[in-house]
Parts: C-alpha cells; sequence; structure tokens
C-alpha cells in the first residue's frame, strides 16, 4: 500500500478497513477493473456488491481511484499519479503538470478506434510560463521601436 493512500484515509474520517485495503490491492494489481470483478476478487463471499460500490465510491471521493466509462461499463483503478511532464525548451525547467492525460487518451482511444490502452506516457516540450512571459515581453518591446 503506497503511502499517498494511506495518507488521504488519515485526513479523512474514514478508516483504512482490511476489507478497503484488500478492495484497493486488487485494483492496484488489476488496472481496469469493473465493480463486478471486485466483488468477486474478495474473500468473503458476505461482501455484497453495493458494499462494494459504497467503497469504490468512496475511494473515488477521496481521490485515490479513477472511473473510466468504456462503452458504457465503469471501469476502475487507481489514480495515476505519475502527471505529465514539460520541459522548457528556454531555460530547462522541468514542470509537472497534473493532468488526466492517462484517462482521457483511454477513453478517446476506446471510443474511437477500440483500443484497450495499457499505458500511456506522454511527453511534452515547449515554453515555461515564466519564458513565455519574457519572451511576451520582449516581442512587445521589439514591437514598439
Ligand atoms: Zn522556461
Amino acid at each position: 500500500m503506497e503511502q499517498w493512500i494511506i495518507d488521504k484515509f488519515d485526513e479523512s474520517h474514514y478508516k483504512l478497513t482490511m476489507q478497503r485495503r484488500a478492495l484497493l490491492n486488487y485494483i492496484h494489481t488489476h488496472p481496469h477493473v469493473t465493480a463486478d470483478l471486485c466483488t468477486e476478487s474478495l474473500p468473503s463471499d458476505r461482501v455484497s456488491i453495493a458494499t462494494v460500490y459504497r467503497n469504490l465510491n468512496l475511494f473515488e471521493e477521496l481521490g485515490i481511484i479513477e472511473k473510466l466509462w468504456l462503452k458504457g461499463t465503469a471501469y476502475y483503478e487507481i489514480k495515476n499519479k505519475s502527471s505529465i511532464h514539460m520541459l522548457c525548451k528556454s531555460c530547462g525547467l522541468v514542470e509537472e503538470i497534473e493532468y488526466p492525460v492517462k484517462n482521457m487518451m483511454t477513453e478517446f482511444l476506446n471510443d474511437s478506434f477500440g483500443i484497450l490502452v495499457d499505458d500511456v506516457k506522454v511527453e511534452i516540450s515547449g515554453v515555461c510560463k515564466l519564458c513565455n512571459d519574457k519572451e511576451t515581453l520582449y516581442d512587445r518591446k521589439e514591437h514598439k521601436s
């Protein structure tokens, strides 16, 4: 169990119970999992799908998992903490941008091409805000003279 997940529970008034732990571990090892599969995965047959849904909603609310809609079915996965990185061509700064690129690509590629995406790696190159502001200022000055 990754620390940031434990922290999410600590910050909330919810407890990271054995059942929730098992559920999260299952989602972690089985990306793109449905609620049905989650229910089947849990050892105790006393766990109802309603309980699983309640926990999935809670995890989503806490920002631990993400829901993807593929062909009308909800798939769950642990939130992709690795955001996209932008390398500034001008100053070399590597900026980390939190953007749900993986989910957006997964949904788009599935809807448009029927592809089930496993992983997405995106590298952005461009100019950071600071350099861009400087350049804009410079352009304006150039323009005036
Ligand atoms: Zn820069």
